[in-house]
């Protein structure tokens, strides 16, 4: 199956991509520039930070298995200084380490292999979560047929008020916080519990399970509180 990727709306972000293989630096440099984005590459993970302080890209692309430093370590130097957004790229059989870097401080990840509009929608989502955050915050999110007043802590499903204990009404604007990206496990039960709380992920389950049963048509099929396995949960919101 061969599809047009679709102009892009965020068209002529500088994107740093960190990747030591050829044939993904290949592919990622023939998919991106084809829209529109402007592309750096590094091929280790020292040319990445230096490339990083002296080019100021809009968003990092980042492979954690890189032959000189790790990616987790690259993250780690990176989120010391700045919160320019980064995307890691992690093998199939290093599921932990995508964990490892979100907990880190990287904004999402793309398991390898991963298809082109995969790796699209998760730029948009990224690249427009920070223009958001700079904007001024809007005091209701909408999403599917659910209406959240930030502003006086209301919830509606298809206008219908649902009452949510204060520990639900945290988990979903975490979620709301973190729209259209993966929020981990352990930063979900930091928020909503404390940090004394980061392991009790079976907790985490049952807050879910509530939340799913007030807001989604469906519960055990969710249309908008995803879970990621192994990872933990993302608000799917419209593109
Ligand atoms: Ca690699």
């Amino acid at each position: 199956m061969t599809q047009t990727p679709r102009p892009d709306p965020l068209a002529g972000a500088l994107i740093l991509l960190i990747e030591d293989d050829t044939q993904i630096r290949r592919f990622l440099r023939t998919t991106l520039t084809s829209i529109g984005y402007r592309l750096l590459e590094a091929t280790s993970g020292q040319d990445g930070l230096r490339q990083v302080s002296v080019q100021h890209p809009d968003l990092i692309i980042l492979d954690l298995g890189l032959p000189d430093i790790d990616g987790l370590e690259v993250t780690e130097q990176l989120r010391l200084w700045t919160s320019t957004p980064i995307i890691v790229l992690s093998a199939r059989d290093k599921e932990g380490d995508k964990v490892k870097a979100l907990d880190l401080g990287a904004d999402d990840y793309l398991t390898k292999p991963f298809g082109t509009e995969e790796l699209l929608a998760r730029l948009r989502v990224t690249l427009r979560h920070v223009q958001q955050v700079q904007r001024v915050e809007t005091p209701v999110f909408t999403f599917d047929n659910v209406c959240v007043d930030l502003e006086h802590r209301r919830v509606h499903v298809a206008e219908v008020e649902v009452h949510l204990t204060p520990i639900e009404y945290k988990l979903l604007i975490t979620l709301i916080r973190f729209a259209g990206k993966v929020v981990t496990q352990r930063q979900l039960l930091k928020e909503i519990c404390g940090p004394t709380y980061e392991k009790e992920t079976h907790y985490l389950r049952i807050y879910m399970g509530q939340l799913r049963h007030k807001l989604e048509a469906d519960p055990a099929q969710p249309r908008f509180l995803i879970t990621e396995p192994g990872v933990g949960y993302r608000l799917k919101v419209d593109e």
